[in-house]
């Protein structure tokens, strides 16, 4: 399925004027359809696979912004420290180390979201709000990574309500982190949450980047990865 062109002009005016940025999630979709996406003056693009990424990485032009927005393994974030945008899911104090490493090495910053753990599911990842302030006392000796915000994933429901509720919980710890010192967090702080089936309600529950993917390019064929 080719990507929706008229979706993807309509998203964005939406989220532009509610000052959202939007990550287009690529994640199994070919480099064409990112180009299209590209065209259209999209900048911001996720995925969730650390060797697609940095096969894709390879071949589009070089101001794309690449978000890691999946699971991340410490020994894959050498492959793509070089050149990642921004990390959404760190939920472990091993991997934020393995990252300030591997920052260093390439003689670089790298941009990283706390994922916190919203959903009741007990598969999905991320910190409560303990194991945040104990990843926050060690900020201080992690100089190569900036804590520029949080992620989230509510849990996969038709329950509005529910989703609703998980958001909000979200929104009340980030309003939380942005009492943090500015010497240990960006100035201006992100709140990623939301996709496809509950972006809107996310931004009303105060979310600023979204991750948006099979709205823009279609439903994925992970057979086809
Ligand atoms: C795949 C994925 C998305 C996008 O999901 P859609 O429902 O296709 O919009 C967003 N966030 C994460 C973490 C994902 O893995």
């Amino acid at each position: 399925m080719p990507v929706n062109i008229a979706a993807c002009q309509s998203i964005l005016s939406e989220l532009n004027s509610k000052n959202v940025t939007l990550v287009a999630v690529s994640k199994t979709k070919p480099a064409e359809d990112i180009t299209a996406m590209y065209a259209l003056g999209q900048r911001d693009f996720g995925e969730n696979y650390v060797q697609e990424l940095a096969e894709k990485q390879a071949i589009l032009p070089h101001d794309i912004r690449w978000h890691f927005i999946g699971h991340l393994q410490s020994n894959k974030v050498k492959y793509i420290a070089p050149f990642v945008h921004l990390i959404h899911g760190v939920d472990s104090a091993k991997l934020l180390q393995e990252i300030n490493k591997q920052a260093l090495k390439n003689n670089r910053v790298i941009d990283c979201l706390l994922q916190v753990h919203i959903a009741q599911e007990e598969t999905k990842f991320g910190f409560n709000e303990m194991e945040l302030n104990a990843i926050k006392a060690q900020l201080p000796g992690l100089p190569n990574v900036r804590v520029c915000g949080l992620m989230g994933m509510a849990s996969l429901t038709d329950n509005r309500e529910k989703i609703k509720a998980e958001f909000l919980a979200l929104k009340k710890i980030f309003d939380a982190f942005n009492q943090w010192p500015v010497t240990i967090r960006s100035a201006n702080t992100i709140l990623s949450m939301g996709m496809s089936g509950d972006y809107q309600l996310a931004i009303a529950c105060g979310s600023n980047m979204v991750r948006i993917g099979s709205l823009l390019f279609g439903t994925r064929n992970y057979g086809a990865v």
